[in-house]
This record gives structure tokens, sequence and C-alpha cells, in this order.
């Protein structure tokens, strides 16, 4: 099967009531693990890389890489999405690498870190519709803010700071209707990485865990039922893979996730795609560093690798489960850029 729009997997995940996780890769193991989880949970799915994992990959590696993907599961539908896209110019290379899904993230400039106005939002929004929908490509954008920095990509914004930038309502209604995309991510007050929460207890100084503002997207699906929205920032980040890490000699305290109960309630009101990238690397460091501690002796990469790729399959198949897209890989007919293409015409 060849990958197909992301737009139809959401549409299909919108009539059956189920959210899809968008899972960052950088490499083989992570597409392998991927694909491995989708196949035994019979899951659609969502595979992307940001500009940092394309440049990582060299491009053409994740393509070939992607094509296997999708020559060795052909029952599964899954896309490949260009995740936080900066610029007209590497969406349209995203789209040349026959990635069928592209992210424009227009809350930013184009460096990838300060934050745009509304209107600077939509202008550069738009010109990526206009270059990838009369392809079939499907598009989110993103309105409001996230907290932290991934791969080098993002405001910086403090856990407080992101409260300043959540996803206006009325303006996301306004957004959607003047620029015709296919998918908005909302924020709020989710964060990129590890460190999702800058709350501490007063009186213990123990870091708290961070504060969502459901109401946004209650709110906007009362105004856009069809509006399909995205979670960024959505790890759950599982005390016990940090535990894990921290047990055989890592260094992460004061984590915290969101969980997994919060992405349910969203993907209940409207939210069809949810990112999750740091549970992936938490569960491969994990893996990767329990293997140099208990066996430091070992020096084929397999020896740590293969115990990487088994650790990362767990979490996706737990995710597939909990965000309800496992069982529905054979719900439909996967349909074409050309097909889509003449719906957006
Ligand atoms: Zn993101």
């Amino acid at each position: 099967m060849p990958l197909v729009p992301m737009r139809q997997i959401l549409d299909e995940a919108a009539k059956g009531g189920y959210g899809v996780g968008a899972f960052n890769v950088n490499n083989m193991e992570q597409i392998q693990a991927i694909m491995q989880a989708a196949n035994d949970t019979n899951s659609p799915v969502i595979i992307q890389a940001s500009r940092g994992a394309l440049k990582y990959s060299k491009l053409i590696y994740l393509k070939k890489l992607m094509e296997a993907a999708t020559e060795e599961f052909p029952q599964i539908p899954v896309s490949m999405h260009l995740d936080h896209g900066n610029s007209v110019e590497t969406c349209q290379m995203a789209i040349d690498l026959g990635f069928t899904s592209v992210m424009i993230d227009g809350s930013l400039a184009e460096d990838g870190k300060t934050p745009n106005s509304y209107e600077q939002n939509v202008e550069i929004t738009q010109k990526v519709v206009a270059l990838a929908h009369p392809l079939g490509v499907t598009v989110e954008a993103e309105l409001g803010c996230l907290g932290g920095i991934e791969d080098g990509h993002g405001a910086g914004l403090s856990a407080e700071e992101v409260n300043d930038h959540l996803t206006n309502p009325v303006q996301a209604e306004e957004f959607v209707k003047l620029t015709n995309v296919d998918a908005l991510a909302v924020a709020i007050g989710t964060s990129h990485g590890a460190y999702k929460s800058g709350r501490k207890d007063p009186k213990t100084g123990e870091v708290l865990p961070p504060v969502l503002a459901m109401d946004r997207i209650h709110e906007i699906h009362k105004r856009m039922p069809n509006c399909h929205m995205v979670m960024h920032g959505s790890s759950s980040v599982p005390k016990e893979l940090v535990d894990i890490i921290n047990q055989f000699g890592g260094k992460m305290p004061g984590t915290f996730g969101i969980s997994l109960e919060q992405i349910q309630d969203g993907i209940k009101h409207g939210v069809r795609k949810i990112n999750v990238d740091t549970d992936s690397r938490l569960a491969i460091t994990g893996a990767i560093r329990k293997v140099f501690f208990e066996q430091p002796n070992k020096f084929d990469p397999r020896d740590y690798l293969k115990p990487a790729r088994d650790a990362a399959y767990l979490v996706y198949v737990e995710r597939m489960k909990a965000f309800g897209q496992a069982g529905h890989a054979g719900d439909y007919q996967p349909t074409t850029l050309d097909a889509i293409k003449k719906l957006y015409a």
C-alpha cells in the first residue's frame, strides 16, 4: 500500500470516534517498532519527522525506510507527516520527498523560535495550503504556542509562559475558515519534551503535573465539530520509564507528562492526532542504559538496539490501544493523493 493522505486517516478517526498516535522517527529501529506495533494491534498510524530528523537521516534514508515500511505491512494505512515545518520551502521539500502530509507551524517565524503574529500565521498557512492541496497533501497548522523546544524548534516558553499563548477558540474558528487547513494543532498548556511542568508544590518543592486548558478543546469542538485537532507535546512520560533511566546511571529529575485520561478526554472532543515523541525516546534510552550497565562487556550495537526497539514497541502498542486506533486498520479502503486532490478542488 502506498502512503495514504493523513486527511483520510483523520476523517476515518473522526467517524470512528478515536485518536491516532503520530510518532516521531529518526531511524530504522523506531520505524520498525511503530510498524510492528501497528501490525500487531491492527492500527492505522501516522509517522512523522521533524526538520531535525530529516537532517539527521539525510532525507533519502528516511524516504527509503518509509517505502520499506509500507512494503512490509501493505495492509496498514500509514501516512508520512512533516512535523513543525518552518517555511513554504521546507514543506515543499517534504512533499517532493513523498510525504503525504505537512505541518506548517506559522505560530512561529521561520527561525522556529520567535512567535509570529496571527496575520503572519494566516498568510504562511494559506501559502502552504495553496501548495499542498492541489497535490492531495494534507496540511496541519498551529494556532497559539507550545512550551519547550523540540529538535531545536520552539519558543522555549516556560510552563508559566505557555498560559499567555493558549489557542483562542474564536480565533481558531476564523483561522480554519481563512486557511482551509485539514488539522489544527492547539496550544492548551502542553510543552514539548520530558519537562512539561514549571509548577512546584510551595511546601515541599516537589514538581507538580502541568495544568491543561482542556476547556479550550471543548470550546473549539463545540464551535467546529468537524475540525480535527492535534495535541502536541503529548507524551505521558511514564514514571516507570524514567525510573529505568535513573536506575541505570541517568539523571532525569522532575519529569511530568500528559495523562492518558486527559488525552482521552481530548479525543472525545475532536482531538484526532496525538503527537508522541518523548515516550519512545525514554524507552529506547532506558533499554540501552540497562544493557550498558548490566553487561559492560557488550559492544555489538545489536545487543542494545534490539532491546531498545522492543522497549519502544511496547510504548507504541500501549498508546495505540489507549488512543483507540487499535483494530481500525481494516475499516476502510485507503485513498490516494490523486483521489483526494479532486475533493479539495
Ligand atoms: Zn510539536
